[in-house]
C-alpha cells in the first residue's frame, strides 16, 4: 500500500525504488485499486510511466470495484497526457503473442519489403529491360554499386545490438534480503545518497549514466537516442553512427538509381525526337522506370531530411572517439607489422 501512497503523491523515486526493491505488497488495496490507478487519478505521468515499465501489462486493463482502468479514471479527470501515454503503452503491451510481435515488425518488414520491391523494379525495369539497348561495361558497375549500396546498408544495419544494458529481471520472486546482487546494488553510493532516479524498476539494475529504458524494447540502452519503429530497433551508443551510415548509403543508392534510370529514358534511342511523342513512348513502354522514379526521388527527399537532422543532432567528438581511435590504432598495427617484416 505504500506504492499506492506515493503514486497518488507523485513521489516518483520512491515508487521507483519501491518497484526496485519488489516492495510493492499487495496488489490491489480495498477499493480495488492498483498503483497505477492512483498515479492515474492524480495525473502523475512520471509515476504511470515508472509503474508500467515495472508492472505486468495485465495492470494497463486491472479495473477497480467501479470498473474503471487506469486510462478512464486518467481520462474522467481530464488528465489528457496521461490517457494517451496509458492509451499507447495498453496497444504497445496487450497485443501480447505473436501479433504483439508482428506488430512491433511491421515497419520493419514493410521497409525492407519497400526496398526489395524497388531494387527488382530497378534490375528488371532499368538495368536488364529488354526496351532499352544493352549497358556498357562502365554504366553497368555504375548501375550495379546502387543496388550494392542499397542492400549493404540495409544488411549491415539491420537488427544489431544498440547497447543494451543486461537486465537482472525474472529473479523477482526468489530474491531474498540477504541476496548478494541486491546488498551489492543498495550500497551504491548513489542509492545511499537518495538519487533514486538511475534505478531501473523494470531492468532491476542501477543505470550508468546516459542509460535511459526504452519501453518499445522493454530493456535499458547506453545512450538512447530513440527508439527507431522503421528498423524495430533502438538507435543508441553502439549503432547510432551505423545508423547514420546507412542513411548515407541510401541516399547515394537512391542518388545512383535515380542518375541511371533518368539517364536511360532521356537518351533512349527508340524514342521518337518531339517531347508528346517521347512522353507517349516513355508512359508506354517504361512504366516500371516512370514508378521507379517517382518513389526514388520522393524517398530521396524524406530520408536526405532525416539524414541532416540526424547529423545536426550528433556529436562529432563521440564519432572521432569511436572511429577516429580505430583508424589511427589500425595505422599503428600495420606500421609494426610492416617493421617486423623487414626486420
Ligand atoms: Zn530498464
Ligand atoms: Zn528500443
Amino acid at each position: 500500500m505504500v506504492t499506492c501512497r506515493a503514486a497518488y503523491k507523485g513521489f516518483a523515486d520512491i515508487v521507483r525504488l519501491l518497484l526496485f526493491l519488489d516492495a510493492n505488497g499487495k496488489h490491489q488495496d480495498k477499493e480495488g485499486f492498483i498503483p497505477l490507478h492512483w498515479a492515474a487519478i492524480r495525473g502523475n505521468l512520471t509515476a504511470c510511466r515508472i509503474l508500467v515499465q515495472a508492472g505486468k501489462k495485465d495492470d494497463l486493463m486491472m479495473t477497480d470495484n467501479s470498473g474503471l482502468t487506469p486510462q478512464q479514471h486518467a481520462s474522467d479527470r481530464n488528465h489528457q497526457q496521461v490517457t494517451n501515454f496509458l492509451g499507447n503503452a495498453r496497444k504497445l503491451h496487450y497485443e501480447g503473442g505473436i501479433f504483439g510481435k508482428l506488430s512491433k515488425l511491421r515497419l520493419a518488414a514493410a521497409l525492407v519489403c519497400v526496398i526489395f520491391m524497388l531494387l527488382l523494379t530497378y534490375i528488371n525495369s532499368v538495368i536488364m529491360a529488354s526496351n532499352f539497348p544493352t549497358l556498357t561495361d562502365v554504366s553497368a558497375f555504375f548501375a550495379w554499386i546502387g543496388v550494392i549500396l542499397a542492400t549493404t546498408g540495409l544488411i549491415l544495419f539491420y537488427r544489431k545490438d544498440p547497447g543494451y544494458i543486461k537486465s537482472n529481471r525474472n529473479d523477482s520472486k526468489d530474491t531474498r534480503d540477504d541476496e548478494p546482487l541486491l546488498k551489492l546494488e543498495l550500497r551504491d553510493p548513489a542509492i545511499l545518497a537518495g538519487k533514486w532516479t538511475r534505478l531501473c524498476a523494470a531492468c532491476k539494475i542501477i543505470q550508468p549514466l546516459e542509460a535511459e529504458h526504452c519501453d518499445t524494447c522493454e530493456r535499458c540502452v547506453e545512450q538512447l537516442d530513440h527508439h527507431c519503429p522503421l528498423i524495430s530497433n533502438c538507435i543508441a551508443k553502439k549503432n547510432k553512427w551505423d545508423f547514420l551510415g546507412f542513411l548515407v548509403l541510401e541516399v547515394f543508392a537512391m542518388m545512383i538509381t535515380g542518375i541511371v534510370s533518368l539517364t536511360r529514358i532521356v537518351r533512349d534511342p527508340w524514342a521518337p525526337s518531339s517531347i508528346g511523342g517521347w512522353l507517349l513512348h516513355v508512359g508506354y513502354q517504361h512504366v516500371g522506370v516512370v514508378l521507379f522514379l517517382v518513389s526514388d526521388i520522393f524517398l530521396l527527399i524524406c530520408v536526405s531530411i532525416f539524414t541532416y537532422v540526424q547529423i545536426s543532432q550528433y556529436n562529432v567528438d563521440d564519432f572521432q572517439d569511436k572511429y577516429i581511435w580505430k583508424a589511427s590504432t589500425i595505422a599503428r598495427v600495420s606500421s609494426v607489422w610492416s617493421c617486423r617484416q623487414y626486420a
